[in-house]
């Protein structure tokens, strides 16, 4: 590979300081397994599946290929009374995977239009049950659902909601479940199930009966990976049970193997009643999400049709594209034919004794992790987030690709990793966190 100049001026990059890239610019310009090459050829290990996306390593030629085919045979079907079937035979390989009772799916392109989708079905569901007050939502701190104006509302990291109100929905946070006590905890914490009952406060303080959903990712990704603790999600499916409330359960991390269940609800056992999910879906390939709801959900919303529109007034271009679905269908038929969710639950051991093998470095603070996605938080330094972004960098230096997020590293490798190569992850972990100096 050779070096190409590049007019870096057009390209408006999201989530990026883009005048610090132009000046250090990262760029990857080929991947395969669990493999990056920049422009220049040299070799990054991904430590975070790209972004959580790329379960099953990249390069994959079964999902390369379904896309090829599906393109010359159906490149893309419109809606409005009009379907692809094999949008059909996606969403029925979807509900063989997903928790009992969630088998209506509604498709989007990304996590966010999933979110998006999400609360619009729960305010049309309470509709067409009779109940229209009920449009406010619940969420918890340092959450994050998404970047559309739905989930920018419920986004419970402040940075990502501050600047942007007026055009936000009505929203309130419950407390997150970490806990400065409870550092270093590998799997759930055993206590703080009760920190749940925020959502019966909630109900209290506002009317249960005006509450649409309560929000939360399963194990809170974006934040640094915070495990539930035991009993703290059945604890909220009761409440919201009691008050009428729909759990939804935002998995766009957390699915598709990365607990070592399909989903999160299954691995804890708390089925919601809507769940959002995307990025691993197609195994990162195409852009692609869904929402899955419990069968009366959506038989409720279409029983509410009348003879002059729709039952949900909402979907995409793109929803449920034909080419997506092809590469989803190839995703899961990986997914099954590799047993990569069960290779998820086995590594898990081996990927946290790596983790945890980080415990006494010098600038680390906190250790989480569960199934197959870690959390590492880093000491504080002056500036909040400067040294996240520092270890980042320095890890990209070293040739492992680990995202940061604020002052913590969200590790969470493909579940196709080899012990080699997670040893070779580890090790450069190990040599840029055990620097006194950074
Ligand atoms: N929900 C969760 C839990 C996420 O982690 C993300 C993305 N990291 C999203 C929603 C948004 O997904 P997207 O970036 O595809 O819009």
């Amino acid at each position: 590979m050779t070096q190409m100049p590049i007019n870096m001026d057009h390209h408006w990059l999201p989530f990026t300081n883009n005048r610090l890239f132009h000046k250090e610019p990262q760029m990857f310009a080929r991947a395969e397994g669990v493999r990056y090459w920049t422009p220049e050829g040299r070799e990054i290990l991904d430590g975070s599946s790209g972004l959580f996306t790329c379960a099953a390593g990249h390069g994959r030629k079964e999902i390369a290929e379904a896309v090829y085919k599906q393109l010359q045979v159906l490149d893309y079907s419109p809606h409005f009374q009009r379907a692809a079937p094999i949008s059909f035979e996606l969403a029925e390989a979807l509900s063989g995977i997903l928790p009992e009772g969630l088998d209506r799916i509604f498709f989007g392109s990304s996590g966010s239009e999933a979110v998006d989708s999400a609360i619009k079905i729960c305010l049309a569901y309470h509709k067409a049950k009779g109940e229209p007050q009920r449009t406010r939502f619940v969420s918890r701190a340092w959450a994050y659902h998404g970047v559309n104006l739905g989930g920018t509302s419920l986004a419970g990291m402040v940075n990502n909601r501050r600047d942007f109100s007026g055009v936000t929905c009505d929203v309130v946070h419950m407390r997150h479940t970490w806990n400065e006590d409870q550092r270093f905890t590998r799997g759930q914490p055993q206590d703080g199930a009760w920190i749940a009952e925020d959502l019966e406060e909630i109900c209290k303080t506002y009317g249960g009966e005006t509450i649409a959903a309560v929000f939360v990712e399963p194990i809170a990704g974006s934040i640094g990976t915070i495990v539930p603790p035991v009993g703290y999600l059945q604890k909220l499916r009761e409440i919201a049970d009691k008050y009428g409330i729909l759990l939804v359960f935002d998995e766009v991390i957390t699915g598709f193997g990365r607990t070592g269940s399909a989903f999160a609800a299954q691995e804890f056992g708390v089925t919601p009643d809507v769940m959002t999910m995307a990025k691993a879906i197609t195994n990162g390939a195409i852009p692609m999400s869904a929402v899955a709801v419990k069968t009366e959900i959506q038989k409720a919303v279409i029983d509410s049709i009348t003879a002059d529109r729709p039952e949900l007034m909402h979907g995409y271009t793109y929803s449920a594209h034909p080419v997506a679905c092809a590469a989803a269908l190839a995703t899961l038929g990986i997914y099954k034919t590799e047993g990569l969710f069960e290779r998820a639950a086995s590594l898990s051991s081996t990927f946290l004794d790596g983790v945890f093998s980080l415990r006494n470095l010098p600038h680390v603070h906190d250790l989480r992790g569960h199934g197959m996605m870690s959390g590492i938080q880093l000491t504080p330094g002056e500036t909040p987030g400067a040294k996240g972004s520092l270890v980042q960098r320095k890890l990209f230096d070293e040739g492992l690709h680990v995202k940061a997020t604020g002052d913590a590293l969200i590790f969470a490798p493909a579940l196709t990793t080899s012990e080699e190569d997670l040893s070779m992850m580890i090790d450069v972990l190990q040599k840029v966190l055990g620097k006194a100096e950074l």
